[in-house]
């Protein structure tokens, strides 16, 4: 099938070329984010390709429409950027790649908790400097400590096991489903009151929905422990982060770890060091010595996107072929992150 591959960056092509071999589709590698001014760029191609800061709502659904594009497929598992309805009302199917590697996003969270807490970001950046200083790099142990794990699903679950087995930490979850692996061995669920009061580190794996948008806010910063660290590597708008500033000025908030950010369409995945950037809440996040934030690379290791490009060529060749889209996502679902 003739497919426009919109975001796609060096290693999107190497991963999906290189799974093509064993499905042949006819990939056109386009650079730009698929949003309005960009849409022409899909007339005449059945299938378009998009991640997650492609903004696919009613009026590009309109124009692929127009353009003759049938199926839109996702190189992701969340579909919070897609109009479903929109899409639905055009015939046109949306697919996802709903599980790949969460061991991905695990891994990434526990580096991202393990530096924030040791200074290791810090620390690289004075060693570099010649400055071996340890001042202002004493950091705490994750032995012993409580971590609230909210959202226990694939990647919450692997971290909720590395932190309880991996470093004897007493670890606490809320998630509207619980998962019985977890309370098997000890983890104990518990309300979200309850967990913020008690944790001194919060961890969000929870997708982004209605009910679980600003799950972080001024009140919830207001019930947490004081001191406590909060890691991100969800979604930006579980968090409110002017919220989260005034957490960190007033010290009710210990430090930050985000690879994720509300308003990361306009920053992430491409180079801006040449570039003024004029989201301020963004860059006050970048000045607090205690905050760490990666631009979105949690999922980015080359078993995931092996894996994704694999799903995505299959769920084109399925929907080429006519077969059940084991992938759709039907429209009326609540809206759900990556
Ligand atoms: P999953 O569907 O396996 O698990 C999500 C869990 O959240 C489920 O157990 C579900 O019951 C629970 N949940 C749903 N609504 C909830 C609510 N209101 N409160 C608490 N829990 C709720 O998803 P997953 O594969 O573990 O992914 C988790 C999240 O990780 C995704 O939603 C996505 O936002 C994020 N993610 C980030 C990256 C990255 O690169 N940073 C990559 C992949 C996924």
């Amino acid at each position: 099938m003739r497919v426009a591959v919109f975001s796609s960056k060096p290693y999107d092509r190497n991963s999906l070329a290189s799974a093509n071999a064993a499905f042949g589709h006819d990939l056109t590698f386009l650079e730009p984010r698929l949003d309005q001014a960009t849409v022409v760029l899909a007339a005449g191609y059945p299938a378009v390709c998009v991640f997650v800061n492609d903004q696919i709502d009613a009026a590009v659904l309109a124009g692929l429409s127009r353009g003759g594009t049938r199926l839109v497929a996702l190189r992701s598992a969340g579909f919070n950027n897609v109009d479903l309805d929109a899409a639905d009302a055009h015939g046109i199917d949306v697919v996802r790649v709903p599980a790949y590697s969460p061991w991905s996003v695990a891994e990434f969270t526990i580096s991202l908790l393990l530096s924030l807490e040791r200074r290791v970001h810090r620390a690289w950046a004075r060693v570099r400097e010649n400055d071996f200083s340890l001042d202002g790099l004493l950091g705490r142990e994750l032995h012993g400590r409580t971590v609230g794990v909210v959202g226990t699903g694939r990647i919450g679950e692997l971290v909720a096991k590395a932190l309880k087995l991996g470093f004897g930490c007493e670890v606490l979850a809320y998630d509207v489903h619980p998962n019985r692996r977890l309370q098997e061995i000890g983890i104990e669920y518990t309300s979200i009151p309850d967990l913020l009061s008690r944790s001194d580190i919060l961890t969000l794996h929870c997708p982004l929905t209605p009910d679980t948008h600003h799950l972080v806010n001024a009140d919830s910063i207001a019930r947490a422990k004081p001191g406590f660290l909060l890691i991100n590597t969800s979604r930006g708008a579980l968090v409110d982060a002017d919220a989260v500033i005034d957490g960190l000025k007033s010290g009710r908030i210990g430090g930050v770890a985000l690879d994720v950010y509300e308003q990361e369409a306009d920053l992430f995945f491409q180079n801006l060091s040449n570039e003024i950037i004029h989201d301020d809440v963004f860059q006050r996040l970048l000045t607090f010595p205690n905050v760490l934030v990666t631009g979105h690379q949690a999922f980015f290791t080359q078993e995931a996107l092996s894996s994704i490009a694999r799903t995505t060529l299959q769920n084109i060749s399925d929907a080429e072929a006519g077969r059940a889209l084991v992938n759709r996502v039907p429209p009326a679902q609540p809206r759900k992150a990556e």
